[in-house]
């Protein structure tokens, strides 16, 4: 049983080829530049990494260049494309509408088109290649992933900003979340590894990457998340500011003689462990430099900690306890440094770390000790994973 994982970006296209029996990638692969220059780098089982320069103009040239790969002999592989039974594509945003993972129909992309306004650049790449996809692929069942779908649980009181209630009927402004697919494998698969009941049980996850959030998960289900109405909201990542006070935009705008967008990109793109630092967005950059007692970037890495701290906090307060504390995403499940720091700060609850712990070459491991009161658990994400297993189900209920 094969499914194909489309992940489109605003100028990129990642793809895998999942067999969701074994839970093993066959291909995988990303084209870039798609629309200026345009670069193709694949690889076949985990080995073999071809990288080639070719002409992408748009993602119908995309998908064709896909589809030679999944049909192409030249590297000893021999997939037709009738061998895929489902299509998974993962789409940034699915509004208020869609809660679960559903299967595309001409209904269902005429919703996504007016869910696209909330997230303009990811919906409408998502959109095109899922139309694409459509001719070139005709019958093969199709699925829609959802960032946003596994946070349709959170409560009103949590997904409300204060303001006047008609901007959230008129406009639909709340949080929505990101990272869903992320926070639901990652939950579900610590509780499965140590044997605990997943509907019974408060975790905190934490999905530390160059994007970062918290979500807190009470029974299987997200009742609180970091990111809100965009995924600007919350931590302090690579490059966006998370949390700030809003006013600072309008003072901004006036100081520095730019326009409110000018602003907003700058949250986006220059800030965070970027614009702190002064340095660069990659965190082991960051702690390069704290090393040479570099003060910018020993700044960024401890206000990185101290916010997530915060959220953590606040989410165990929120659940009145924690189970579990959950680390991922690039920097949670390499920085050994992060973890400690943060746990640091949860001793009042019991937590206790094992230092001696190592965990290369693990893709889940509980990293507390037997006598701490909360488990702590590292699991390495896997998001193409969770759309392949989605799509199955979802595929599942439709035959
Ligand atoms: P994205 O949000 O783009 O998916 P990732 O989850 O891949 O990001 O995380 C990227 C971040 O993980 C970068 O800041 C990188 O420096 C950090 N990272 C990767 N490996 C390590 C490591 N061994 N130690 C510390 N940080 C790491």
């Amino acid at each position: 049983m094969k499914i194909l994982v489309l992940n489109a970006g605003s100028s990129t296209l990642k793809f895998k080829l999942i067999d969701i029996i074994c839970e093993e990638e066959l291909i995988s692969g990303i084209c870039e530049k798609i629309g200026t220059d345009g670069c193709i780098t694949y690889e076949v089982g985990n080995v073999n990494v071809t990288k080639k320069d070719i002409i992408l103009k748009d993602y119908d040239d995309a998908i064709e260049c896909v589809v030679k790969i999944l049909r192409n002999n030249s590297e000893g592989v021999s997939q037709s494309i009738l061998d895929i039974d489902a299509i998974g594509h993962r789409v940034a945003h699915g509004g208020e509408k869609f809660t679960s993972s559903t299967i595309i129909t001409e209904e269902v992309i005429q919703e996504l088109e007016k869910c696209s306004e909330l997230a303009p650049l990811h919906n409408l790449a998502s959109i095109k290649v899922i139309k694409v996809c459509v001719e070139v692929f005709k019958d093969i069942p199709m699925v829609a992933v959802f960032d946003t779908a596994f946070h349709q649980t959170i409560p009103p009181k949590a997904f409300m900003y204060g303001l006047p209630y008609d901007v959230y009927e008129k406009y639909k402004v709340r949080r929505y979340g990101f990272h869903g697919m992320s926070h639901k494998y990652v939950s579900v698969m610590a509780t499965e590894f140590l044997g605990m009941k997943y509907l019974k049980s408060k975790i905190v996850v934490c999905h530390l990457g160059n994007g970062s959030s918290v979500t807190a998960i009470q029974n299987g289900e997200s009742v609180d998340t970091s990111m809100g109405f965009t995924p600007l909201e919350g931590l302090i990542m690579g490059t966006r500011s998370g949390d700030i006070d809003p006013s600072i935009i309008g003072y901004l705008v006036e100081k520095m003689g730019k326009s409110c967008q000018d602003i907003v990109k700058m949250l986006n793109t220059e800030s965070g462990l970027k614009g702190i630092s002064q340095l660069s967005n990659d965190f082991r950059d960051i702690l390069e430099a704290v090393n040479q007692n570099d003060y910018k970037a020993k700044l960024a890495l401890d206000m990185f900690v101290y916010r997530t701290v915060k959220y953590i906090g606040s989410y165990i307060a929120v659940m009145n306890g924690v189970d579990m504390i959950v680390f991922t995403g690039g920097i949670g499940e390499n920085s050994t440094y992060i973890r400690e720091a943060i746990c640091e700060n949860f001793s009042y609850v019991g937590v206790e770390i094992d230092k001696t712990i190592k965990l290369e070459n693990y893709n889940c491991r509980e990293i507390s000790t037997a006598k701490s009161k909360v488990r702590v658990v590292m699991v390495r994400t896997n998001e193409e994973l969770m759309i392949a297993k989605e799509t199955y189900a979802a595929r599942g209920k439709m035959i």
